[in-house]
């Protein structure tokens, strides 16, 4: 940020961060106190995993039975899914099944990962593909729909329809299946939740929506998004076992990437290692999130991990600035032309 000194003349003001983890003064609705320290971090709450013999419990029933697979792990070609997906079989001794939702947005590292992993576990892989390109038309839709209202709304919702494709996939392939549990490789340890909490954006009325000028795509949204739940079924639970692994165990990043690096042939380039690569919206989502809230969700996640001690401060502020550095808006406009978006609703946005 810029400020004027007493000679007039502008200097760069560096920018001010929590004293424990890196959320910046801009993060929208977030409180300091006076030795710097901000809200989150005198929040926080230290999360205890149940631990693993809690979790057997939980699948014992499960486990007798001759069938030839006893649980669904739903894969993102990610590295917290790839754990999960070792853990269920190596660890457990489950008889996993693979289920990815194709969103249309993975990308060549994700897709080569799904492929390597499953191998060396030798797991089946079943992709779910909605028909189409669905999933793309409503992120498209969604996007022109709701920039009018900003970029928190857009990146909010940004999500949707994969969050439903996968959780679809998952339920209705085990359903088929005759398989009870679903293995989620979620961890609340790079959450944006607690954040969240703290400030969120004007919801629009349904006045609003009507009278704005992205009412076409809300039509075209909710035609997409009703195909979609016809073709892809509920995505409830509803008499399934949806576990979610690190409530159980401790998530570990460190561990994780060792693990699956030596035992499933995962692996991502040199310089993103902790760097989500398992979804190309990552960059847009990570940039919006910024412009919306004052902070990017990486540096968000990045915090989160610090203040659970599985993170180092410098580390985090290193990877931030790399990726800032790396930050190619016009790129990210590209990338939303190449899916027929126009320059005014991009404009409005970035
Ligand atoms: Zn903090």
């Amino acid at each position: 940020m810029n400020i004027q000194n007493t000679i007039g003349l502008e200097v760069k003001k560096e920018l001010r961060r929590c004293s424990k983890c890196i959320m910046p003064e801009t993060a929208k609705g977030l409180r300091f106190d006076g030795n710097g320290l901000c809200q989150l971090c005198k929040d926080y709450k230290e999360f205890i995993p149940r631990g693993e013999q809690e979790l057997r419990k939980e699948i014992e029933e499960y486990l007798n039975g001759k069938v030839a697979y006893n649980c669904i792990v739903p894969v993102s070609g990610g590295r917290d899914s790839a754990y999960a997906l070792y853990y269920a079989k190596e660890i457990l001794g489950l008889r996993p099944l693979a289920v990815h939702n194709d969103n249309d947005f993975e990308t060549e590292v994700a897709n080569k990962n799904l492929e390597v992993m499953t191998k060396s576990l030798n797991v089946p892989l079943i992709r779910v593909s909605p028909k189409k390109h669905i999933t793309k038309k409503i992120v498209v839709e969604k996007f022109k729909m709701n920039a009018h209202f900003g970029a928190g709304l857009v990146v909010d919702q940004t999500c949707e329809a994969c969050e439903y494709g996968f959780h679809s996939a998952a339920y209705n392939i085990a359903r088929k299946e005759g398989i009870k549990i679903i293995l989620w490789g979620d961890s609340l340890d790079e959450s944006t939740v607690p954040f969240h909490k703290l400030f969120s954006h004007h919801v629009p009325t349904k006045w609003e929506r009507l009278v704005s000028p992205g009412i076409l795509s809300l039509f075209k949204y909710k035609n997409y998004f009703n195909k979609m739940q016809k073709e892809c079924g509920s995505d409830s639970p509803n008499g399934l076992k949806a576990i979610h692994l690190y409530d159980y165990i401790r998530w570990d990043q460190r561990i994780i990437v060792e693990t699956i690096q030596k035992e499933l042939g995962w692996s991502v380039p040199e310089n993103s290692r902790t760097w989500r690569v398992d979804c190309s919206l990552v960059p847009l989502v990570n940039h919006l999130t910024e412009k919306a809230y004052g902070v990017s969700k990486l540096e968000i996640g990045f915090s989160s991990m610090i203040r659970s001690g599985k993170m180092d401060r410098d580390d985090a502020l290193r990877q931030v600035e790399n990726v800032k550095n790396n930050t190619d808006v016009d790129k990210l406009k590209t990338f939303l032309k190449e899916m027929n978006i126009s320059q005014s609703v991009i404009n409005r946005v970035l």
